[in-house]
């Protein structure tokens, strides 16, 4: 079983989305406040960032958010966290997220949690980061990105290998599972980096 102290959720930060995202990531929340695993977000106080903030806060957790500095000067941080960490740029706090977790779940989002989830995909195929790394699919709202990462694979953009960096959950109870469970990603791996 994987330590897991740390865990970092990539996560929406609109607040436009339906009910059954914000359950999610509610009950996320509660279940790592449960487990006694510190929430490392990127701190914003709105949709779903917010909600899993919230959540965890309220089921005696801790939170620990990571946002730049631009970012707080236009108030979009949650001020109620445990713990608040200013960096210069967005690529230090992605980088400092990854850096503090023992695993990485990436719930629904926009453009921002995409971007944060292949990012972090990418450095597990190069052998950067051996952890979890958990796709929760609520609403099957990942069907698509999957799809394409498989036509990828097909198309030899990947090798089959990579299939193993990331696991998909359709709960939050499932994705806890998965973070104990998924083995760490060996040294070796980097020699299939190339394609
Ligand atoms: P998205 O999935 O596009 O909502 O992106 C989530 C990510 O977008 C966060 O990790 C932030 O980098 C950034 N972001 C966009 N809007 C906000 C906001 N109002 N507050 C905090 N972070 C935001």
């Amino acid at each position: 079983m994987n330590p897991i102290k740390n865990v970092c959720v990539y996560c929406a930060s609109s607040t436009q989305i339906n009910e059954t995202y914000f359950s999610a990531a509610k009950r996320l929340g509660q279940l790592l406040a449960l487990h006694h695993i510190n929430l490392i977000n990127g701190a914003g106080r709105q949709g779903l960032m917010g909600a899993i903030s919230d959540a965890t806060l309220e089921s005696g957790g801790t939170v620990t958010g990571i946002i730049p500095h631009f970012m707080i000067k236009q108030e979009w941080h949650h001020k109620g966290l445990t713990q608040l960490i200013e960096t210069e740029t967005m690529h230090e706090r992605k980088r400092r997220m990854a850096e503090m977790s023992d695993g990485i779940i990436a719930l629904p989002g926009g453009c921002g949690t995409m971007e944060e989830l292949l990012e972090i995909i990418t450095w597990k195929q190069l052998g950067l980061y051996p952890k979890p790394i958990i796709i929760l699919n609520t609403d099957g709202f990942y069907n698509s990105l999957l799809d394409m990462l498989e036509h990828a694979i097909t198309e030899h953009f990947m090798r089959n290998e990579h299939h193993q960096i990331w696991r998909v959950s359709s709960t939050p109870e499932e994705s806890i599972e998965l973070l104990y469970h998924t083995p760490i990603w060996d040294n070796t791996i980097s020699k299939f980096a190339v394609i």
